[in-house]
């Protein structure tokens, strides 16, 4: 995209307001906190865009942070993953790549403090006990039997949680707050938890873990973050953030400040659902096309600067919405129409032969690369020869009047090239299905404007038989019917779009295509925008993915008078 879009927006504004006053320093210190569960989708584009795009334009630094107190369900797959979305989608955390992992330690030291502040206590109730006790919005809570134990009992059976002595779910440490207070999470939350797991950074050295609770505001202090972005369902939390930060007192005091989080239609986006998309088999993995990852688009041929676009025009708001997939589509379209040639595939194809045509004669018609820009990327040869092959719903035998395209006795223009016209049709003798069309062309009409009056059908696209390469094309479509999959009376799987995926093995490329490299991208003239499959493209038999179709392509030809 040329410009990129850039809205003002009121995190912009409070961060204004706070270097104005002179608050952190004038510093401005953002993090994106992904927890390796998982890849990341264009839902964590727009928090990627936000954090990193704040650092950029106020002159701070943003780091990336695994939140990974979790060690059940994290994988080193999914960190490489995320950094590599993170790159690709152009931002840079330099030095900045942090883990929570990293402030175990420290964490461990806070919790001491508390316990001897009296803050915080080990909790023998299981699970189960602690949710019956937490009490309901219009009910308080009850208070845990062991809630007033002694500091030096709490210190020993925290000291001996850490040391191992204690199965799984045997003890929790909590925080001592209030069991009547109107939020929930204060409701003395639980600090830790037994996990004898291995973690991928610290190995077995813990058996505790901590929840996301306890971990992010402390892991934001230590690194210094001033503005600490995150998603509107924390709003809850934010008492229970400050009133932790209140109990440690650390040097650098950072401020949590919410946002709605991207809703697309049409697409799930908790990682858990794509999650079950992966293991079920619906989708051939994180990265296929149709999935809403940051791999998958990339896949599908969306670039990082459409995604960026993206993820400004939906701006950033305090309300909850969902957002069209029409507009991420559109901006996809705006994005790649300036930058992609145009160049011809007939998707199915039917065979022409030009019977006034010489047999062994091949031409080269020239074609620009860039239609609307022909002077910009130049031109290119095609062969043009007497058999050539259209699409086959180019034709039809008994057309209805609306009808643009070839039908017997009716002409048409061969983009880039001859007015032809059907003089015949060959059908196969069992099915009647036609097979091949016999056509004459007119000698007189290359590429040349045609007398007033001469009324021909529109332009079509095709491609000439002896030189056309043999392509896959993979035409995706949306991968649910629904606009809102996860909020159906049905598990959201019910909703999958059976033909999401349709496979065109006989398609016919032009032969200018032979040098096309995974990763390139084409408009295929009045069909839509393809990019060369980033795994399973092979020379000389490549694939090509559907990366948004056109839009109403024929009026919009009519309309720049590309049709005679
Ligand atoms: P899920 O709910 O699917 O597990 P998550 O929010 O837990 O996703 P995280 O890895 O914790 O995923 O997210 C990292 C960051 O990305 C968080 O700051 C989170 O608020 C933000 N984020 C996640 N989903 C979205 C979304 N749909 N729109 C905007 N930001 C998001
Ligand atoms: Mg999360």
């Amino acid at each position: 995209m040329s410009e990129p879009t850039r809205f003002s927006n009121f995190i912009r504004q409070i961060i204004e307001a706070d270097i104005a006053a002179g608050k952190n320093g004038g510093r401005v210190v953002t993090r994106f906190p992904p927890e390796p569960n998982g890849y990341l989708h264009i839902g964590h584009a727009k928090s990627i865009c936000l954090n990193f795009g704040l650092a950029r334009d106020y002159g701070g630094r943003c780091h990336l942070r695994f939140d990974d107190t979790n060690p059940l369900k994290e994988d080193i797959e999914y960190i490489e993953a995320i950094k590599e979305d993170v790159c690709w989608l152009g931002f840079d955390w330099g030095e900045h790549l942090y883990h929570a992992a990293d402030y175990f330690d420290q964490l461990y030291e806070w919790a001491v403090k508390l316990i001897r502040a009296g803050k915080a206590y080990v909790c023998d109730l299981t699970a189960d006990q602690i949710r019956d006790t937490r009490g309901t919005l219009t009910e308080p809570g009850k208070e845990s039997p062991y809630r007033n134990r002694s500091v030096e009992e709490n210190l020993d059976l925290f000291r001996r949680m850490r040391a191992g002595e204690f199965p799984d779910g045997a003890r929790v440490l909590r925080a001592k707050i209030d069991m009547a207070s109107p939020n929930l999470n204060l409701r003395d939350p639980v600090m830790y938890r037994i996990r004898h797991e291995v973690h991928h950074r610290t190995g077995d050295r813990w058996c505790i873990y901590s929840t996301y609770d306890w971990a992010h505001g402390q892991s934001d202090a230590i690194e210094g973050i001033t503005h600490s972005i995150c998603t509107l369902e924390f709003e809850d939390h934010r008492p229970l953030y400050d009133w932790f930060l209140d109990q440690i007192d650390p040097p650098h005091r950072p401020r949590q400040i919410e946002f709605a989080r991207l809703n697309l239609s049409f697409a799930v986006m908790s990682k858990r659902m794509l999650n079950e998309l992966v293991r079920d088999g619906h989708v051939s993995g994180w990265d296929d096309p149709r999935m809403p990852t940051l791999a998958g688009l990339r896949r599908r041929g969306y670039t990082s600067e459409a995604i960026r676009e993206f993820c400004e025009r939906i701006r950033v708001a305090r309300a909850d919405s969902t957002v069209d997939m029409e507009l991420l589509e559109n901006t996809v379209r705006e994005d790649l129409n300036p930058r992609v040639p145009r160049v011809m595939a007939v998707h199915r194809p039917l065979k022409v032969v030009i019977e006034n045509y010489p047999e062994d004669r091949v031409e080269e018609v020239e074609a620009p690369n860039f239609p609307d820009d022909p002077p910009r990327m130049g031109l290119r040869k095609l062969p043009f020869c007497r058999v050539i092959y259209i699409e086959r719903d180019d034709f039809m035998e008994s057309p209805p009047k609306k009808f643009h395209r070839l039908s017997p006795g009716r002409e048409v223009r061969l983009r880039w090239s001859y007015v032809i016209q059907c003089t015949g049709v060959v059908k196969d003798e069992r099915t009647g299905e036609v097979v091949e069309l016999r056509c004459t062309y007119d000698p007189d009409t290359l590429n040349a404007p045609l007398p007033e009056g001469r009324k021909i059908g529109g332009t079509i696209h095709w491609v000439s038989a002896a030189h056309a390469l043999k392509a896959t094309l993979r035409l995706y479509d949306r991968l649910f019917t629904v606009p809102n999959p996860a909020g159906g009376e049905a598990d959201f799987k019910t909703y999958l779009n059976p033909s999401s995926l349709q496979v065109l093995q006989e398609a016919l490329v032009e032969p200018s295509l032979a040098e096309a490299r995974p990763g390139d991208r084409f408009q295929f003239e009045r069909k839509g925008f393809y990019v060369v499959d980033l795994k399973d493209s092979q020379p000389g038999m490549p694939v090509f993915n559907l990366i948004v179709p056109l839009r109403d392509t024929w009026a919009k030809m009519v309309k720049t008078g590309q049709t005679e």
